[in-house]
């Protein structure tokens, strides 16, 4: 049997998850020589960036040799967008994802058919991991949509024969009564959507030991912590996973934790990791924190050459007890970037720049106010007006503030409460300026 034939999931137990570990660096190096000349020959930007630095796809004959490929950054899909980094031409594209960029526009990742299997195959080992059969009932509580946590999750679930309510995000009533009626046994959602459901349930008198099948939360999208995972396992007796994507690499299901919980174990069959230092962006060894890179050895619509994700983490080499070999990182807790996931959706401050802009009247002087009202995510954003339209009357006044609200919601796909503030009110710097002030963490 050639390397490239091995098997990817059956059934959710991938062999590539207990390969010999020279047998697993020997397929990811067949693997990445292969996208290498893949993307050399199709993205005109890495192309460039390669040609610069004298690399040629040849020249990847060690896996430590990736270190001499450029980097490439959430900016590059930007500048690139919709298609300039699109490896496979249109009629091989099955499928479009989008996330948000760092401005008014999403990045934009294609996927082929052999993409969407790869994605499908991270999905179901992620959820194989969890302990999750084809016996399981399961609740898709992620978005459906362009982004990918919704889409992910079900054919995860679906490949590994388990019976999928696709309910989407939202309609807390709807999911506690499907919940309950259906006899779900795993939900997959945030963990802060998951905590809200707790709660509402528990204002309805409903005791999820009691009156829930629910056995396993597959809970990612956003960062959360042990405590929250203690909170949910102890309020529900359910067992807590955390699974971990990003649409630029595919979506859910590039890492998720064993039952071990030494961190998570990365499909690196498919998603090679590495730590670089963000400063010098010098790859670190095992062990070392800094920024989270992985580059998608087998993608071919949007292929990711060491793609920057401003995670941080590190990486843990030693083996797990589950008898995995392909290796975990710590999880997330942190990132470089003013990055904010509000209920799983990525914000950055920037976009609120771009909406306001699009609205007359309004100073792009504003500041964002995340808090909690229960365990759901709130969103403020104080926005300054001119001096003239602060003399409007207050019908005046509130229209724009709708106006407003609306463009803020067209730019970031979320609602938040929009409250206008005098000229000159809100705090002015000359350096970094801070533009958020987050209340969630304590
Ligand atoms: P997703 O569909 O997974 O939310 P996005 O591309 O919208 O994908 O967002 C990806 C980002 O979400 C990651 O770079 C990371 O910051 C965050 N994220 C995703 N899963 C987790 C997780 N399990 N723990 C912490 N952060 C996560
Ligand atoms: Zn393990």
């Amino acid at each position: 049997m050639s390397l490239s034939d091995y098997s990817g999931a059956r059934q959710g137990v991938s062999e590539a998850d207990y390969m010999p570990i020279g047998q697993l660096r020997a397929l990811q190096l067949e693997r990445l020589q292969g996208l290498v000349r893949h993307v050399y020959e199709r993205v005109p930007l890495t192309r460039r960036r390669m040609d610069e630095r004298g690399v040629r796809p040849e020249h990847i004959r060690s896996l430590e040799d990736i270190a001499l490929l450029p980097f490439m950054m959430k900016s590059d899909l930007r500048d690139e967008y919709p298609f300039g980094l699109f490896a496979s031409p249109q009629e091989e594209i099955v499928r479009f994802h989008c996330s948000s960029g760092t401005t008014g526009k999403p990045i934009v990742i294609g996927s082929t058919q052999g993409d969407i299997r790869v994605w499908q195959e991270g999905c179901m080992r992620a959820l194989a991991m969890c302990g999750v059969t084809r016996e399981d009932v399961v609740q898709v509580a992620y978005g459906y949509g362009l982004f990918t946590g919704g889409l992910g999750l079900h054919y995860g679930a679906e490949g590994l024969g388990c019976a999928v309510l696709p309910i989407s995000g939202g309609n807390t009533e709807r999911q506690l009564m499907l919940m309950r009626d259906f006899g779900v046994t795993v939900i997959a959602c945030t963990p802060s959507y998951f905590l809200h459901l707790v709660d509402e349930g528990m204002k309805r008198g409903i005791d999820f030991r009691r009156d829930m099948r629910l056995r396993h939360g597959v809970f990612g999208a956003e960062p959360w912590t042990e405590a929250m995972r203690g909170k949910i396992e102890q309020l529900t007796g359910i067992t807590a996973h955390d699974i971990y994507g990003l649409t630029e690499i595919s979506g859910p299901g590039v890492a998720n934790d064993c039952p071990h919980r030494r961190g998570l174990h990365v499909f690196e069959d498919h998603f090679y990791p590495e730590i670089i230092d963000p400063d010098t962006l010098e790859p670190l060894p095992d062990g070392e924190r800094g920024e989270l890179v992985f580059t998608t050895l087998t993608r071919r619509g949007t292929p990711m050459l060491r793609y920057r994700t401003r995670d941080l983490s590190l990486i843990h080499s030693e083996p797990c007890p589950c008898g995995r070999t392909i290796r975990t990182f710590e999880r997330i807790s942190a990132r470089t970037d003013d990055m904010l996931i509000i209920r799983g959706v990525n914000l950055f401050p920037s976009q609120i720049e771009t909406a306001l802009l699009s609205v007359d009247a309004v100073l792009p002087h504003y500041h964002i106010f995340v808090s909690k009202a229960g365990d759901l995510d709130m969103l403020e954003i104080k926005v300054e007006v001119t001096a003239q339209t602060l003399s409007d009357d207050i019908k005046s006044l509130e229209n724009l503030r709708a106006r407003i609200a609306h463009a803020i919601q067209r730019v970031i796909n979320i609602s938040a409460k929009v409250t206008l503030a005098e000229p000159h009110s809100l705090p002015r710097s000359e350096g970094k300026l801070c533009r958020v002030t987050d209340l969630r963490n304590g």
